[in-house]
């Protein structure tokens, strides 16, 4: 990453993203999740998602904790202070060069946790910490086999919370959970939002 030539295309590719995230519209799954966010104020979202649309569909940003990070921020590489992601983007499209943090003056990249970066320790102790407090979780659309996330139904189910799993195919829970549904998302998601 500490590459000029590797940052821009790294930039290029983002600027793509976000034109094609703008078309995308949230779907019945993200206005199934809102719904329950905003039933009680102690609902919180994990999601390893780092599209943003659970934010357009309406979650309110202090309730969501991106494990995976963000592709619509900007962070340091150093210090993590966030950025505003659209001076990148303009130095990208203007070809000028890239800005430096603005705190510490360090590399300045999308806020994602790309593959091999250690996980965000506040987001993850966060998302333990919500867990353990928990007296239901839902998990939905995830095959928990990427870790840590994945092991955080298990931590739900020691701290005495019951569990819920919504997954097209079968995952490693499925025996030990509350309820389990098998099928796609949407068709979950659709049938339940009638009875909300
Ligand atoms: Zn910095």
């Amino acid at each position: 990453m500490l590459s000029e030539e590797k940052q821009r295309l790294s930039w290029e590719r983002n600027i793509e993203l976000h034109s094609l995230l703008k078309q995308i519209k949230p779907n019945i799954g993200h206005a199934f999740v809102e719904k329950i966010i905003s039933m009680q104020k102690n609902n919180f979202l994990i999601t390893q998602n780092i599209d943003g649309l659970h934010q357009k569909s309406g979650v309110p940003k202090n309730k969501i904790i991106e494990i995976h990070g963000s592709a619509i921020e900007a962070a340091c590489l150093e210090c993590e202070a966030k950025q505003n992601i659209l001076d990148f983007h303009s130095a990208i499209k203007s070809k000028s060069p890239l800005p430096k943090c603005a705190v510490c003056d360090g590399v300045v990249k999308v806020a994602t946790i790309s593959f091999g970066q250690p996980m965000n320790e506040m987001d993850m102790m966060h998302a333990s910490k919500i867990v353990e407090d928990s007296d239901l979780m839902i998990v939905m659309g995830s095959s928990l086999k990427v870790l840590p996330a994945g092991k955080l139904p298990n931590l739900a189910m020691q701290s005495g919370s019951k569990l819920i799993i919504f997954n097209r195919d079968e995952t490693r829970y499925d025996s030990s959970a509350d309820i389990v549904i098998n099928d796609e998302l949407q068709n979950i998601c659709s049938r339940l939002m009638q009875g909300l």
